[in-house]
């Protein structure tokens, strides 16, 4: 499997190259040359299979025989196991209704669903450096969940340093401590004075900067690298499978911020899984929703909200899709994106809307509703949802009711946004027995402002020192 840039400019390279990449440096994003298929029997055999069993038949194709299929599944067989997610089921459904499931992706060490593809990252990135006696500086950007699953993932590792910023002040308490509280020397917190864009701009920039970029082994975590969105295809069809498929169709509807987990979606339905729609389910920052209607993706301001991992204004994977919306065209695409960068706009043509239309449906959903959604499940089913999964739950009432289940991803654990949520419900949620003592652990941090050459100096200071 050959993996080519979004905007056409970048070398070809295998999965190891694109895994270790993250951006290309043209600063397009991977995607495979093609989207190998499943067929129907494929798929039916997933019936009553493990996680790990589904997740390898999945994986396997994209990473081409660049990592032996023994070593492949053992790794998978570790990631998606009891000690890390701590739920028999990885990935459990719950149903809320007749024909209406919750897709619960809580149950990993930092109780969201980003673990589900960190974890296993962070032992593809260890095999590839062993393997190269190489050191690799991770540099994310987190508007929450993802810093804490990739700490998570990289702590103690002994050739990665990794970096995390978020924005200060613009996450939960939960979210930072399980970030600053990780002290092992190889994780370097920054608390960036601005949004979660401001952050996602350095790290780019950052990468944009080729001489930097290689003098330090520049490596990302956030869903640009391509594995990242890999893993979280599986989750789809062993959902998709436990209801049904691929004799039945099933919708999704996916709290959406940087488009990386929707579009593992649209990606298991390019593999073959019947899936019928998907929803784009968005707070009030609507960039994707607003798309939708009129084809113009347009940069907004950031609204601060209670489900503050959407909290997003540029999806950075709305790329990749676009590509696939362009027939693949990286000249098209590296044009769109120029655009972007000088004016905040884009214009998709009308094939291209149309495409998107015949597949994803968009919803915008205020805080308001979503504390309402919140206190009438607690009140009908006694369920405690997220403020993400409730945007979430609303936004899948957009879809028909028919004979497609409707799932809605369970993107975190209530008690990440413990505050909304006791708000919203009268109910405090508790931490779970491995995080107990959260509150009481030392935090560590430092802070920055919004300035590229600040972020690069320290960067470049500490490695080599
Ligand atoms: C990251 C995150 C999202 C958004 O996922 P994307 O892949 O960025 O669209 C939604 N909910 C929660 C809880 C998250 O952590």
């Amino acid at each position: 499997m050959k993996y080519v840039s979004t905007r056409g400019q970048a070398e070809t390279l295998d999965f190891e190259g694109a895994t270790l990449a993250g951006l290309a440096r043209d600063g397009g994003l991977y995607v495979p040359d093609s989207i190998p298929a499943l067929s129907s029997d494929v798929i039916r055999a997933m019936r009553g299979q493990s996680y790990a069993d589904v997740a390898f038949t999945v994986i396997q194709p994209f990473v081409g025989g660049v990592i032996d299929d023994s070593v492949l599944k053992a790794m998978i067989e570790e990631t998606y196991s009891e000690t890390v997610f701590r739920h028999a089921a990885v990935a459990p459904l719950v149903q809320l209704g007749s024909n209406d499931w919750l897709l619960e992706l809580f149950h990993g060490p930092t109780l969201a669903f980003k673990d589900f593809a960190l974890q296993l990252l962070g032992r593809f990135f260890d095999h590839f450096i062993a393997k190269r006696g190489k050191t690799l500086t991770i540099l994310g950007a987190t508007s929450g969940d993802t810093g804490s699953a990739a700490i998570e993932a990289c702590r103690g590792r002994n050739n990665i340093t990794i970096y995390m910023l978020h924005p200060k002040d613009r996450v939960s308490d939960v979210q930072r401590r399980q970030m600053t509280t990780i002290l092992e020397p190889n994780v370097v917190n920054v608390a960036i004075d601005g949004t979660f864009d401001d952050c996602q701009a350095l790290v780019k920039a950052s990468f944009n900067d080729l001489a930097f970029r290689d003098e330090v082994g520049l490596t990302a975590v956030n869903s640009i690298n391509w594995a990242r969105v890999m893993a979280q295809i599986v989750y789809y069809f062993t959902s998709a499978v436990a209801l049904g498929a691929p004799d039945r169709k099933i919708s999704y509807s996916v709290p959406t911020g940087n488009f990386g987990d929707i579009y593992a979606g649209y990606l298991a339905r390019a593999m073959g899984l019947p899936i019928e729609r998907l929803v784009i389910a968005t707070n009030s920052n609507d960039i994707l929703a607003r798309t939708l209607q009129t084809g113009l993706y347009a940069r907004g301001d950031v609204h601060a909200t209670i489900s503050p991992s959407m909290d997003i204004q540029v999806s950075s994977n709305f790329e990749r899709m676009m590509f696939d919306l362009s027939e693949r065209k990286g000249a098209v695409i590296n044009a769109y994106m120029q655009d972007f960068a000088a004016h905040g706009q884009i214009q998709l043509s009308a094939t291209e809307l149309e495409k998107a239309r015949s597949i994803f449906l968009a919803q915008q959903v205020d805080d308001a509703t979503t504390k309402t959604v919140m206190a009438q499940l607690c009140a009908k089913n006694g369920y405690i949802a997220d403020p993400h999964t409730a945007v979430g739950l609303k936004a899948a009432q957009a879809l028909p009711y028919g004979q497609a289940a409707r799932v809605t991803l369970s993107t975190a654990h209530p008690v990440k946004f413990g505050a909304a949520v006791q708000d919203a419900t009268g109910v405090a949620p508790q931490l779970p027995t491995h995080l107990q003592d959260l509150y009481e652990r030392e935090e560590r941090f430092m802070n920055l402002p919004n300035s590229c050459d600040d972020l690069k100096a320290l960067v470049a200071g500490r490695a080599s020192a």
